[in-house]
């Protein structure tokens, strides 16, 4: 996994650091909220260990900062707070566990495993490519984080398209899956809810994502 671990002391970051990447993990670190803030928005990382007595905020001021622009890295926090209300705030707030210091390192692998776990048990429901990324169960969009409200043909095409990337899909395909309908040639409604979905696309990004492919359909291009 690569990991994100922000902690300001130099000893736990260093520890958690190595057995972190003894266990084969990538590591970043960071020793303060602002840093570790950017790192978390910029880079994927699939999961954060947080600390929550940072010098310049609290963690979390970070976790909540990281949910509200819908960062949903798997997170846990290892901190000395050990009061049962710090813990149910950042649980609340959307942290995935809580681990007290002292810690045992085996404990904290064991938890990342459990977190993890269940991450990907619920990744299955979450699409993503390049800058977009579609939640199948709350059937919402997001380009860089931000959502796109689409309606429920134009999700369809989008979710469909999402997961068939990087082929070519005819219009005859689009009829039957998205629609379950048979193709008629006299309409041209799939190349209208086409042009409806890549303008909200373009409206977001400059990357043409949907390609029209002449006489043969689209692909939905993603590296
Ligand atoms: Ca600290």
């Amino acid at each position: 996994m690569n990991i994100l671990v922000i902690e300001d002391d130099p000893s736990v970051r260093t520890l958690v650091k190595a057995v972190l990447e003894h266990n084969g993990n990538s590591v970043t670190t960071a020793d303060n909220a602002e840093d570790g803030e950017s790192e978390a928005v910029e880079n994927e990382f699939d999961m954060v260990i947080l600390d929550l007595g940072l010098p310049d905020r609290n963690g979390y001021e970070v976790c909540k900062n990281l949910r509200d622009k819908n960062i949903d890295t798997p997170m846990l926090i290892l901190s000395g707070e050990q009061e049962t209300d710090v813990k149910v705030k950042m649980l609340k707030v959307g942290a995935d566990d809580y681990l007290t210091k002292p810690f045992n390192t085996e404990e904290l692998i064991a938890r990342m495993d459990a977190i993890k776990r269940r991450s990907e048990a619920a990744g299955d429901k979450q699409l993503s490519c390049g800058e977009l990324r579609v939640d199948l169960l709350k059937r919402e969009f997001y380009i860089n984080n931000e959502k796109v409200s689409l309606t429920n043909n134009e999700f369809n095409l989008l979710a469909y398209f999402m997961k068939n990337r990087n082929r070519v899909i005819t219009q005859e395909e689009l009829a039957e899956k998205v629609w379950d309908i048979h193709f008629d040639t006299q309409t041209n409604y799939i190349n209208v809810y086409i042009s409806y979905l890549r303008k909200k696309i373009r409206e977001h990004t400059d990357v043409d994502y949907i390609e029209t492919i002449r006489k043969k359909g689209f692909a939905f291009r993603c590296e």
